[in-house]
């Protein structure tokens, strides 16, 4: 009976008291719409999940579960990241929910595209990734940046859905699949193709940010991009193997080409190439290094399995 599936709407919020109040509004609206369709049970939840901000957003949380049981929250120890604040929420309802749709607060992803997620839920997929169809409202630096960071994992290893963020539907079983990945590295939306079952997309066009700024600048875009590539895939270890066997070959080229030198008795005293090999061996070695380095750095993490998240309170009715 499609009544009896249970939705949770997940959400991380980090200082986002200025779009609270309007995503709470519209969220409501959407959930009862889709109560009254049918679509959904009369008891599926918003449920929004405070990442340590520094703001009232919990309060406003607390405010709006204790005025309408539909809102339910949890309530992080301390400012964990978007992507372990998801994780904590979807984790959290996972026994609770048939489904869950996971958005962000700023209401940039457009709410009516979870009609025909769960749609399709109903249809039997376990996945539906939300796509962006296009970035017009978006800043040209901020599209620019945003699609070569996209195409920049791809070659790297790191496939993810093109123009899709973390606005998704999972079910029960896609949760409990990604529940088995025990990585301290999230980075979610490049581990939930890995989960596998019918999986879906649903267009839909990215708005611009509701109200407050965003807290994803630049660096931490970079950030993001670094931790993506590294926890998912070793190719950039992989690339680093080959440069090394082609240097390794062109050294071979120069020892050859110096011994002919040698024996035509033309051999030059000169420090330039010297100067320019060391320089370029002792760079490329720096870089190996640092790209090595910042895989014993995540083993070092892994193998401390430290907890992803704590939860300070469960609000739910
Ligand atoms: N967010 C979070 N913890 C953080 C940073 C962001 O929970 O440390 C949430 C934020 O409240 C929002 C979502 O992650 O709901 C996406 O952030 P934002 O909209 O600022 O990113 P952008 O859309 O600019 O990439
Ligand atoms: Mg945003």
């Amino acid at each position: 009976m499609r009544e009896d599936k249970r939705l949770y709407i997940v959400i991380p919020c980090y200082n986002e008291e200025e779009v609270l109040p309007e995503t709470s509004k519209r969220l409501k609206e959407k959930v009862t719409s889709l109560i009254s369709q049918g679509f959904i049970s009369s008891d599926s939840r918003i449920c929004f999940v405070n990442d340590g901000s520094k703001d009232s957003t919990w309060d406003l949380i607390t405010k709006y579960h204790d005025e309408d049981p539909v809102f339910s929250g949890v309530n992080l120890s301390r400012n964990k990241g978007h992507q372990n604040a998801l994780l904590a929420g979807m984790m959290t309802v996972m026994d609770k929910a048939d489904m869950i749709i996971s958005m962000d607060a700023d209401l940039q992803d457009d709410i009516n595209a979870m009609d025909e997620m769960v749609q399709k839920y109903h249809e039997g997929c376990d996945v539906v990734y939300g796509v962006r169809s296009r970035r017009t409202t978006d800043t040209f630096f901020k599209r620019v940046t945003a699609e070569s960071f996209y195409k920049m994992m791809d070659k790297m290893g790191a496939k993810t859905v093109f123009n899709h963020a973390d606005y998704r539907l999972l079910s029960k079983r896609a949760l409990e699949g990604l529940a088995g990945f025990k990585e301290v590295n999230l980075f979610i939306r490049g581990l939930v193709p890995m989960i596998g079952y019918k999986s879906d997309v649903v267009y839909y066009e990215r708005g611009e940010r509701f109200a407050g700024e965003s807290k994803y600048p630049l660096s931490k875009m970079l950030q993001f991009a670094v931790e993506g590539v590294t926890s998912l895939s070793v190719k950039p270890i992989r690339y680093i193997t080959a440069l090394g066997f082609f240097v390794f070959l062109f050294s071979l080229i120069i020892l050859i080409y110096s011994f002919v030198r040698h024996y035509l008795g033309e051999t030059i005293q000169g420090w330039t190439t010297l100067m320019v090999s060391i320089w370029a061996i002792g760079g490329l070695i720096l870089l190996s290094l640092g790209v090595v380095g910042e895989y014993v750095g995540k083993i070092y993490l892994e193998s401390k399995e430290r907890p992803r998240y704590i939860i300070e309170e469960f609000l739910d009715k």
